[in-house]
């Protein structure tokens, strides 16, 4: 790959970009990186569809019965009694034409005979010896699964661009396929910087005064683990201009993406910004966002020819979650090959005050759901610092603000984002 794939550089010299306008140039400016192989469908969940796959022959392939009862021919109900004259249980291949005048004993999924219609439920029907009479009010074509009705032949089962989901496993088994055509994992590269970062050592406590155990890389690895990638994970790197770059050298020259947390703003300590605009391209810093502010996208030109994305997440571990999932997750997911992902929001009602808020940014507040009286409420968690990972762990998601710094009051509507939506 000679060219790159961003060739212009988007970042707006504006003092800090909105987060629309961040979403927005993920959205209209990134498209899939990677390569296409082929996959057994038994391999296929949450990797996304490369080219599309259509159903060559009906599903279901005959017509055939609903229920367990007995099928008629729909007019023959109005005779009252009639004889049984077959039995047909699923797997039963080619059941004779309905005799004149007559029902057929049949199970759940077996094929209707030809001629016959209409099933009634076994429950619905009297019985006496080998005759039957059915309710006289059925409908015609009830309990009868129509030959195609779930799939016709041609119809696309699979798009290219989408994750592989459980039902898709069923809807492309359902049409007999195997095998399919998706795209390769990529290569992310992970990676904290401090000088303060601690690995945590066999459940023993040996933290030194000012240090921390380094939360984001674990966090980012168990937020990854869904998405079609696969992690090299680059450790804790520490404070110096020296470190910072060689690590973004090595890990561009082996990844697709790179995602480091910390180091992201503009203190003596920090190295982040000057080592990506020295190795590459800066396309976005310095968001209008509460927790994210010091988000950083860009890219780096690979020594082999080619480009790796670069996320610099912020340090605070509450700040790396939500810009992860706000602005990495959705770009890796489009990156791997799948459409723009736009997480799930929801309206629910705001369970608290908020009064002062700050204009002109948007904020992601962390939220705990519960429903009183048939209504969903979210309520904030009470804490606010980015630091707090408690807020994200007693949340289920993120009540979103908007830019318009209006206060919130009790009982009025607010966006909801869960975290579910980001799997
Ligand atoms: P920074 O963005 O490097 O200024 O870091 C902001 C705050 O987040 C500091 O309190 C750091 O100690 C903390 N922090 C940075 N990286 C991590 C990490 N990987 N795990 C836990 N805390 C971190
Ligand atoms: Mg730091």
């Amino acid at each position: 790959m000679t060219e790159r794939p961003i060739n212009d550089c988007f970042f707006t010299d504006k003092e800090r970009m909105t987060h629309g306008e961040a979403i927005a140039l993920l959205k209209s400016r990134l498209s899939p990186i990677a390569s296409v192989s082929s996959v057994a469908l038994s391999d296929a969940l949450d990797r996304i569809a490369a080219s599309p796959v259509a159903a060559t022959f009906p599903v279901p392939l005959h017509t055939n019965a609903a229920v367990d009862g007995y099928a008629v021919r729909h007019e023959d109900i109005a005779r009252g009694w009639l004889p049984v004259s077959q039995r047909i249980a699923a797997g039963d291949l080619s059941p004779q034409p309905l005799a004149p005048a007559s029902a057929a004993r049949i199970f759940t999924g077996a094929v209707m005979p030809a001629d016959a219609d209409t099933v009634a439920m076994q429950e619905d029907c009297e019985i006496d010896g080998n005759t039957v009479k059915l309710p006289p009010k059925l409908k015609r074509g009830a309990n009868c699964r129509q030959a195609g009705e779930d799939v016709a032949p041609g119809d696309t089962v699979l798009h290219s661009g989408k994750r592989i989901g459980a039902a898709d496993i069923a809807a492309l088994t359902s049409i007999g396929s195997s095998s399919l055509k998706v795209f390769e994992r990529l290569k992310v590269g992970i990676l904290s910087t401090g000088a303060e970062l601690r690995e945590p050592q066999n459940g023993a406590p040996d933290l030194q005064m000012g240090e921390v155990y380094d939360v984001n890389r674990p966090l980012l690895h168990a937020l990854l683990s869904n998405l079609p990638v696969d992690i090299t994970d680059y450790g804790i790197i520490q404070d110096t201009s020296e470190d910072v770059a060689a690590a973004l050298r090595l890990a561009s020259s082996q990844c697709d993406i790179i995602l480091t947390s910390g180091g992201a703003s503009l203190g003596a300590e920090d190295h982040m910004l000057a080592a990506l605009d020295d190795l590459g391209q800066r396309h976005m810093w310095q968001l209008a966002v509460k927790p994210g502010r010091p988000m950083m996208f860009g890219q780096i030109p690979k020594s082999s020819g080619g480009e790796a994305y670069f996320f610099g997440l912020p340090g605070n571990p509450v700040a790396a979650m939500v810009c992860f999932l706000m602005y990495a997750h959705p770009a890796i997911r489009r990156l791997a090959g799948e459409d723009w992902f736009e997480p799930m929001r929801f309206q629910v009602v705001a369970g608290f005050d908020m009064k002062a808020r700050k204009p002109d940014r948007r904020e992601f507040l962390r939220g705990r759901l519960s429903v009183q009286n048939g209504s969903t409420f979210a309520t904030k968690y009470p804490r606010d610092g980015s630091g707090l990972i408690s807020s994200l762990r007693e949340s289920d998601g993120l009540i979103e603000l908007s830019e318009s710094g209006a206060a919130v009051t009790k009982g009025q509507l607010v966006d909801f984002i869960p975290f579910s939506a980001f799997r």
